[in-house]
């Protein structure tokens, strides 16, 4: 206790080949063969509890309806009102361990994580989110590994962030968690993002209701596991599922919602925002909203590009996990002349990917998370096909008969404003607009001005003027924004990660940034020697 500790320097998991013959890809089929003959039935987690409500739903494989993984338990307003009180409980205890030993935890997962738990979680987002194992390897391993050690490292940094003090005083701050419990929802396309949003909070003494994505509750369930096997108390984070406008309207009423760490589409968010806007009264303090949220991403070639380099990152970019990722590439702007070369080059890449199972390791692309999200890409696809001005470049096909396929779809669109150059598709379509050679300035401003998002983006050019025009041009049109570089890909401690306009609050996750929402500081001024007098030396007269 009587010392002052410093957090483990933080450096990058590496990422692990999975070449054919290496001891990593060999355990890992071993785990997934594993866990594929075993049927989970997935509780809620509410303080030492696992509920089991007998309200169940089906957790299938998306590019295989016949492979059930286990059933899930769904719970309600009750579930939630015993979650929150959970949480308030274990609060009293956790809000006041020492940093050092709420570290320790996350740090630990980390570490089970880099090693047997590696194979777990990595099938685990093979099998329910449909990732490949490179997809897997840097999202639930890589990525989680790097939030929780570089997160503590960088709450270490916060806390060292101390006033001055004149003399005869001492003056503190200090960093309280929240007065209430922090409400985490989570999407289905990053195990990193589940674990990072309950946990950030967490780790700066916070506790938390965790509502995960349902198409990503079996991964969610290897998580609390992995959080229990590295020590974290009952309570801290308490898994909660079932509808979501009803487990969402039952939190958000509550007085005692101190903050909202949300991952998801910017329509959810906006709902979030004005259910607390309407309830903003109840509440015992003002709940810190942090939302990551949608994005058109976008690709920006210049003349002067490399167009090999440029269609390496749309094929990379626009279709590594179907596009399902809010960094995807989704629109891009290519000069007329650069086209032909950059066209062929795609057509030549895309007619090498193969589209099927994860679980052969030759297929680049794999199944869109669940019938819903399949039917919504299918619709844009449709329409597209029935614009004038819209040619198919590549792909267009979609089947759903064994899993939820959709080839990777390149549209030329004449049209910058089309439906697809502008909507978030959220699947492997990707809308090209070629545009003349000498309207490069008037190609900065529709970059800009095309959607309400502002995630990432990336302009390719190798004149340098360029690349600084196109910095200062589109100054707020991106969040993470790439020169010669796809627009995905962040790595923690690299790349802090986020968006603003319809993007999200751009608290930039896996960076000091982040934690600050989840402290409200109180300074502490004390005094060594108190005046004992009221008056100040001004009050005496002048001598008559
Ligand atoms: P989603 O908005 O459908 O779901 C996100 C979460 O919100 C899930 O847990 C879901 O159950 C919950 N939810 C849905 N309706 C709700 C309601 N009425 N009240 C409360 N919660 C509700 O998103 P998704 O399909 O899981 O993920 C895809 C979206 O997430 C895309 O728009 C993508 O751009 C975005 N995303 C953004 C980032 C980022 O960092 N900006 C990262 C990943 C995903």
């Amino acid at each position: 206790m009587n010392s002052r500790s410093f957090v483990p320097a933080p450096v990058n998991e590496p990422i692990l080949s999975y070449a054919p013959g290496s001891p990593e890809r060999a355990k890992f089929f071993a785990r997934l063969n594993e866990m594929k003959s075993k049927k989970v039935d997935v509780p809620l987690y509410i303080g030492a509890e696992e509920i089991r409500t007998g309200k169940k739903i089906d957790l299938r494989s998306p590019y295989d309806h016949e492979q059930l993984l286990g059933k899930a338990h769904q719970g309600g307003a009750l579930e939630v009102r015993r979650a929150i009180t959970a949480a308030l409980k274990a609060r009293k205890d956790w809000s006041r361990m020492p940093f050092s030993a709420r570290a320790a935890i996350f740090l630990k997962a980390a570490d089970l994580l880099a090693g047997d738990w590696r194979w777990t979680l990595n099938a685990a987002t093979m099998l329910c989110q449909s990732k490949n194992l490179y997809q897997a390897e840097i999202d639930s391993a890589c990525e989680l590994i790097d939030f929780l050690r570089f997160n503590a490292h960088f709450a270490e940094g916060i806390y060292a962030a101390q006033p001055n003090s004149s003399r005869g005083m001492w003056n503190r701050l200090e960093y309280r968690p929240l007065e209430g419990f922090v409400f985490a929802v989570t999407p289905f396309n990053f195990t990193a993002i589940a674990g990072n949003l309950p946990t950030a909070p967490a780790l700066m003494g916070n506790t938390v209701v965790w509502k995960p994505a349902t198409s990503a509750l079996y991964t969610a369930h290897f998580l609390m596991k992995l959080f229990q096997e590295a020590g974290l108390p009952p309570g801290v984070i308490n898994l909660v599922s079932g509808p979501a406008a009803e487990i969402s309207d039952a939190i958000l009423a509550h007085p005692d919602l101190a903050g909202v760490h949300f991952t998801g589409s910017t329509g959810v968010f906006h709902a979030l925002w004005k259910t607390v806007g309407a309830n903003i009264a109840r509440y015992k303090t003002y709940p810190r909203l942090v939302g990551e949220t949608g994005g058109k991403d976008f690709v920006l070639a210049h003349a002067s590009a490399d167009p090999e380099a440029v269609a390496t990152a749309l094929v990379r970019g626009a279709f590594e996990y179907q596009g399902q990722k809010c960094s995807a590439a989704s629109r891009a702007y290519v000069p007329a002349g650069l086209w032909p070369q950059v066209r062929k080059s795609m057509k030549g890449m895309l007619a090498a990917v193969e589209v099927g199972t994860p679980e052969d390791p030759g297929n680049f692309v794999n199944a869109i998370i669940d019938r819903r999200a399949y039917e919504g890409i299918v619709r844009y696809i449709d329409a597209a096909k029935k614009v004038k001005g819209n040619k198919i470049v590549f792909g267009g096909t979609y089947d759903s008969s064994k899993g939820y396929f959709v080839t990777p779809t390149v549209i030329e669109s004449s049209d910058p404003k089309s439906l697809t150059m502008c909507e978030e598709v959220f699947g492997p379509v990707l809308t090209v607009h070629v545009y003349p050679d000498n309207k490069w300035k008037e190609t900065l401003a529709l970059v800009d001005s095309t959607s309400p998002y502002a995630l990432t983006g990336s302009v390719f050019a190798r004149d340098r003027h360029v690349v600084l025009e196109a910095e200062r041009a589109l100054v707020n049109a991106a969040g993470n924004f790439y020169i010669n570089d796809k627009p995905t890909g962040a790595v923690v401690g690299q790349q802090p990660f986020g968006g603003a306009r319809a993007s999200g609050t751009n608290d930039k996750a896996g960076s000091y940034l982040n934690l600050l929402r989840w402290v409200s500081p109180r300074t502490i001024k004390e005094t060594f020697d108190p005046p004992k007098d009221f008056r100040y030396p001004f009050l005496a007269r002048d001598a008559a």
